[in-house]
């Protein structure tokens, strides 16, 4: 791009980060599947492990199909560098092990990922990291949760799966009068919906596995910050501990990417339409959508989310049992975790993404037995309401 000034998000998400010109006129990036770069002398290779010449020494250090796909988030993030990963956990561990040491503390969202859950209670068991969960609903209440081993704060908004959402702009001006940075898992908006270093956060993760990607084909994670905190990241434990992504994934999502913009539009379409039919629903007892401006998480969502997104939670008038047998009634929408795919997903998060989380945690967290969760896809919207309307019949 010969001019960086003010190119629109559905231009940059197209081309940033490649310059056909450079490989051969090729419309689209070429697939650098290679596992280490040859060296024009000994002197060449003694510069670039000395970090006194740019270029590339071996794959897990970097990779030019993969710096494209870096270069492209860091972008759309508004961020001044990204990392990527082979999966979203791979991101969230290598952020999360970077930033603490024994004795540190995490200051948490009141849901966050399951696995990301997992990850925080085995550093707790081996390396004595604390963390915590608040609802973050004040900064009184964020506040009072901060202590002062607190070295991160990690919050995920919406919150899976009861779509609760976090003000990412309260929390980033507490946690910078307290100098802490802010790490926002991103991964239910997209880049495409809410930009978390705008609103003054420090670092966003994404499980690039969901919409990035878009299409169900790809495990993926990316990471986006400072240049400084990037390459920290890069030299330790990405580094160190290796979960990078491979050539040819990062080529899928830079195909992925090229759709999102359209794709988001059509999910958060699709998603409003059906949220407004099942809160019309006499068997539906709780629609939990943030573009619900009966909803109090409405407010925070118009101000920091482009669209409410593509996700929707509800509860059946009914217990596990009522639940199950709406899924097994569906046709078209299909039952599977994971979500952003262009194919209209749903899964009871008691029993399958959230089944490792304590009964009394769950409740805690406002998953009841009968929640379901459903990730609205590209399909026309007829044919899901349909699906589900024949489905609510039979219960
Ligand atoms: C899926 C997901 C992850 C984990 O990503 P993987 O690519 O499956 O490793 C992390 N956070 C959120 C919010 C997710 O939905």
């Amino acid at each position: 791009m010969k001019e960086k000034k003010a190119i629109k998000f559905e231009t940059k998400v197209i081309h940033e980060g490649y310059d056909a010109h450079k490989h051969s006129g090729s419309l689209v990036p070429p697939i650098f599947q290679t596992s280490t770069f040859i060296f024009e002398s000994a002197q060449q290779g003694e510069k670039r492990f000395a970090g006194e010449e740019e270029g590339f020494i071996y794959s897990r250090l970097g990779n030019p199909t993969v710096k494209m796909l870096e270069e492209r988030i860091a972008a759309l993030e508004n961020g001044e560098a990204a990392l990527a990963f082979g999966s979203g956990m791979a991101a969230v561990s290598a952020v999360l092990i970077a930033m603490t040491n024994t004795g540190d503390h995490i200051l948490c969202s009141q849901g966050i990922y399951g696995c990301t859950f997992g990850l925080l209670e085995m550093m707790n068991e081996k390396y004595k990291i604390t963390h915590d969960f608040s609802a973050m609903e004040t900064r009184e209440q964020l506040l009072e949760a901060i202590r002062t081993e607190t070295v991160c704060i990690y919050v995920e908004t919406p919150i899976n799966p009861t779509m609760k959402l976090v003000d990412l702009q309260m929390v980033a001006e507490v946690a910078k009068e307290k100098g802490i940075p802010v790490v926002v898992d991103n991964t239910f908006c997209s880049p495409y919906l809410q930009n978390p270093i705008s609103l003054g956060c420090d670092v966003v993760i994404h499980s690039a596995t969901k919409y990035i990607c878009g299409h169900g084909d790809v495990i993926a994670g990316l990471v986006v910050g400072t240049k400084e905190f990037i390459s920290k990241v890069a030299m330790t434990t990405q580094k160190d501990i290796g979960g990078v992504i491979s050539p040819f994934d990062a080529w899928l999502l830079l195909r992925g990417l090229k759709s999102l913009a359209v794709r988001m539009d059509r999910h958060c379409e699709n998603t409003e339409k059906l949220a407004n039919y099942l809160l019309e629903h006499p068997k539906v007892e709780k629609v939990y959508y943030p573009g619900d401006f009966r909803n109090s998480e409405y407010e925070i969502a118009q101000k920091q989310m482009r669209k409410p997104g593509g996700m929707i939670s509800f509860t059946l008038k009914g217990n596990k049992e009522t639940a199950q047998s709406f899924m097994n009634n569906l046709e078209m929408i299909k039952i599977a975790v994971s979500l952003g795919d262009a194919e209209t997903l749903i899964q009871h998060p008691a029993t399958m993404t959230h089944a490792v989380v304590p009964r009394e945690s769950r409740k805690n967290m406002g998953i009841d037995d009968s929640l379901l969760r459903l990730s609205v896809g590209l399909e026309s919207w007829e044919d899901m309401r349909d699906d589900l309307e024949q489905a609510l019949e039979k219960i």
